[in-house]
């Protein structure tokens, strides 16, 4: 198994003090449509977490329940409750959430195509008030991390790359100086070389600035190399969930998420419900 990038000396642990805790969540579209039936998930702060889960599993409605984007597709949590940094969430809307350092990053890495790639980063500040000089040591800070950014900056988005464009919508977000990222399949349509250089420089931004990552991810093999903590959806409910590197371990976790020892190394496709074998493990256990 490839090793895991370095470890700072920061500890990760699912002990360390929340930053979201969803409480046993049900949600459902249009009043009809179950998606998630009693979620519970902990992201502890400084964390990255991965939610993986298969098409459908969940994960979508699970970060768009977190950020405050499911009335906009009409979707709503019908039961349980979320925190962020202890406060729930109940009427809060996401702007006021963005202001106070919760963003998501929608799937499908959403760029302007006719702004440059400069403006589109620009963008991500605008609902804060930090001023000139705050929005240029912002670009910096980030063309920092995304060096390939500062090469194409007055590219327009449109025509960048696909991997270009995962980067550009997560630069954007980090304008907004967050403390939690939610981030929907950063590595959708990539090619490898590029979804291992995305997840360096998210692992770089969560070790050196902080930023706390929940990351719903269908590549469970790079997700929870770099992952601290994980859990998996089947159905819309929690399956598994423990540290990163034990459930890469189990040999169930193996079979169906990771390829493990199928033919064609793709992850399995029909497959019993994870959890029974674990039940230590499961975030559904009792207790
Ligand atoms: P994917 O990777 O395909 O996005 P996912 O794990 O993120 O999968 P969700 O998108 O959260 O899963 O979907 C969970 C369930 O909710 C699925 O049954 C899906 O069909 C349904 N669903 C998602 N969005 C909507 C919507 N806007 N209206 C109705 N049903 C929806």
């Amino acid at each position: 198994m490839t090793p895991k990038p370095e470890n700072a000396a920061i500890p990760r642990t699912p002990e360390a003090t929340p930053i979201l805790e969803l409480k046993a969540v049900e949600a459902a579209y249009d009043d009809i449509i179950i998606a998630l039936r009693g979620v519970s998930l902990v992201v502890p702060e400084g964390s990255m977490v991965a939610l993986l889960g298969a098409n459908g599993a969940g994960k979508s409605t699970t970060l768009k329940a977190a950020s405050g984007l499911l009335g906009a597709v009409h979707g709503a949590i019908t039961r349980g409750e979320i925190l962020f940094r202890g406060q729930s969430l109940k009427g809060r809307s996401p702007r006021e959430l963005v202001r106070e350092g919760l963003v998501q990053v929608l799937e499908g890495r959403h760029c302007f195509p006719h702004l440059t790639v400069e403006e589109n980063l620009r963008s991500g500040a605008l609902a804060h008030r930090i001023g000139r000089s705050g929005v240029r040591s912002e670009l910096d800070r980030i063309y920092t991390y995304f060096p390939r950014l500062t090469q194409i900056r007055r590219a327009l988005a449109g025509y960048t790359s696909g991997g270009e464009q995962q980067m550009v919508a997560i630069g954007r977000a980090l304008m907004a100086r967050p403390r939690l990222v939610l981030l929907d399949e950063p590595s959708m349509g990539l090619a490898p070389l590029i979804v291992e250089e995305i997840f360096r420089i998210l692992r770089s931004l969560n070790r050196e600035q902080g930023v706390t990552f929940l990351l719903a991810e269908q590549n469970a093999r790079v997700a929870l190399r770099f992952a601290d903590l994980g859990s998996i959806l089947e159905n819309g409910r929690v399956v598994a969930s423990g540290r990163a590197e034990e459930l890469e371990r189990r040999s169930d976790v193996q079979a169906f998420y990771l390829g493990v020892g199928a033919k064609d190394g793709a992850p399995g496709r029909h497959h019993p419900r994870l959890g029974h074998r674990h039940p230590a493990t499961t975030a559904d256990r009792p207790g």
